[in-house]
């Protein structure tokens, strides 16, 4: 078999790429601070309210603190630590998965080449436009587009799906943003889908620790573990500066991958002078034929609590939190620190345009647990005050790493990022939402508006929202 893009073909820099994850000091820097006292915990959350990115070793300071009195303090921190970094707002998205052929063999993932139950499906592009359509009609603007590791896969095809994606335009619907989960590709590969016009590419390590990695991965390109953790070291040299990291929880220990995790931040910081804009942390979950020994599964509390850590540890870095975990676990967690999840998913193949389709473990990549509409989760955040997002703004007026701009430009969120989320909002309501929604959100907009001191400013924006409810369509600031 002929693979298009091969490790070998492209030789690692040697800028800081070396090792820049070190096992042994992962450990001994979590070994060093094994029993922080109270005094230490509260410095370093302070550290953190004051919008200061943490080191490792204060990160392991959280990580290893155990007094249950200190761990809702972290808790409580991240709550208002995520308020003042990026108000009430959380950014809605859905996975759509194009192709289920893969060459790799990761022992947690229904895909893998040996899993001969598993029913091998490529979107034709026909399918695609259909199940576009069909978020569109929900109600979705972003969108990630999730494939198996396979030569068919390739940059152009990649590339071709997400200008088939934007194409789409149904009634009033549009993707204005289309992210990317795939494999690490070499760099003229990166820019031949950066020209399509992607937002993030996302490539998670799924585990940072080097003898874990090589017991998951069984066999197949992504075996070899410098080529994924360089992945995105090539995507930034291919010109995408806009990148998602994370970690797989339930490979290996939760303390050393948070840390990793960290040090892939540090490093990206280190070496171009931006973050990446996304972490994220998926819990394993069951799939087809899956085998791995659930000795390192992570519980409810300490997913919690690692969720909070990162919020603290990384202020400005988005934290994505998706529909594998149930409803309940989401929307207890979202409050501590997440920016983004997804709703309405559903990840068999063809899934959303085929009414009614049951989950069959043997279509998908793992099994999901939150299975509400996009209406239903749209329902509950505006519920629990939360400002449902689908903005894309900084991306479409090139404002990059918005991230830091949250962070740089006092009252940024406050200009753009709320009244963006009010307009995307106020778009769904109108087209989408059930006279029952349209009545909580309106309302929740009416309370945010309310609380506008600049005049001036507020009537900018009610006559954005009046020309909205007027017909006009993606107005933003
Ligand atoms: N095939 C590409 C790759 O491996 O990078 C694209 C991503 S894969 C389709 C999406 C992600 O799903 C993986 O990176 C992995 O972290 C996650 N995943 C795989 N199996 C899983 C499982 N059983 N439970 C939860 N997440 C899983
Ligand atoms: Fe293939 Fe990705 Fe699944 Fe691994 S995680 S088997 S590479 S689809």
């Amino acid at each position: 078999m002929s693979i298009i893009y091969h490790p070998q073909k492209y030789k690692i820099e040697d800028r800081s790429m070396e090792n820049f994850i070190d096992s042994d000091e992962i450990h001994e820097i979590l070994e060093a601070k094994k029993n922080p006292t109270a005094d230490e915990v509260r410095a370093v959350i302070s550290k953190s309210l004051n919008k200061e990115r943490l080191s490792l070793q204060e990160t392991a300071i959280l990580i290893n603190a155990k007094d249950p009195e200190l761990i809702h303090e972290i808790k409580q921190a991240a709550k208002e630590l995520k308020e003042r970094v990026y108000g009430k707002r959380i950014v809605l998205f859905a996975p759509l998965y194009v192709g289920n052929l893969c060459i790799n063999n990761c022992s947690y993932c229904g895909f893998r080449a040996e899993n001969k139950s598993q029913k091998r499906v490529t979107l034709s592009t026909e399918d695609l436009k259909n199940e576009v359509k069909a978020l569109e009609d929900a109600g979705h603007k972003r969108l990630i587009l999730v494939y198996g590791e396979h030569p068919k896969y390739n940059a152009q095809y990649i590339a071709d799906t997400v200008r088939t994606v934007y194409s789409v335009k149904h009634k009033n619907g549009e993707i204005r943003r289309v992210n990317i989960n795939a494999a690490p590709l070499d760099i003229e590969g990166f820019k031949t889908v950066k020209e399509a016009g992607i937002g993030t590419y996302q490539i998670f390590q799924e585990t940072y620790h080097r003898e874990t990695y090589l017991k998951v991965h069984k066999s197949g390109l992504k075996r070899d573990y410098d080529w994924r953790i360089a992945g995105l070291d090539r995507a930034m040299e291919g010109g995408i500066d806009d990148l998602g990291i994370g970690a797989l929880l339930g490979l290996y220990d939760w303390r050393f991958e948070v840390l990793g995790l960290l040090r892939h931040v540090n490093h990206f910081e280190a070496v171009y002078n931006v973050g990446p804009h996304t972490i994220s942390f998926p819990r394993i979950k069951d799939a087809s034929e899956m085998n791995i020994d659930n000795k390192w599964m992570v519980s409810d509390e300490d997913f919690t609590r690692l969720v909070a850590i990162l919020r603290l540890a990384v202020p400005y870095t988005g934290l994505i939190l998706t529909a594998r975990e149930p409803a309940e676990i989401r929307d207890e967690i979202m409050q501590f620190g997440v920016s983004q999840i997804d709703g309405g998913t559903n990840i068999e193949l063809g899934g959303y345009s085929q009414k009614e389709v049951k989950q069959d473990i043997d279509q998908e990549q793992f099994v999901i647990n939150d299975n509400r509409s996009l209406n239903e989760v749209m329902e509950e955040l505006v519920g629990n005050g939360f400002i449902p997002s689908f903005c894309t703004a900084c991306y479409r007026l090139n404002r990059t790493g918005e991230h830091f701009m949250e962070f740089s430009v006092p009252g940024f969120i406050k200009r753009f990022c709320q009244p963006n989320a009010m307009l995307t909002l106020a778009e769904y309501l109108e087209d989408y939402a059930p006279e029952q929604t349209k009545i909580k959100g309106y309302q929740l907009i009416a309370d945010e508006l309310d609380k506008y001191e600049d005049d001036r400013f507020k009537s900018k924006l009610e006559e954005r929202l009046e020309k909205i409810k007027r017909g006009e369509r993606d107005l933003y600031f």
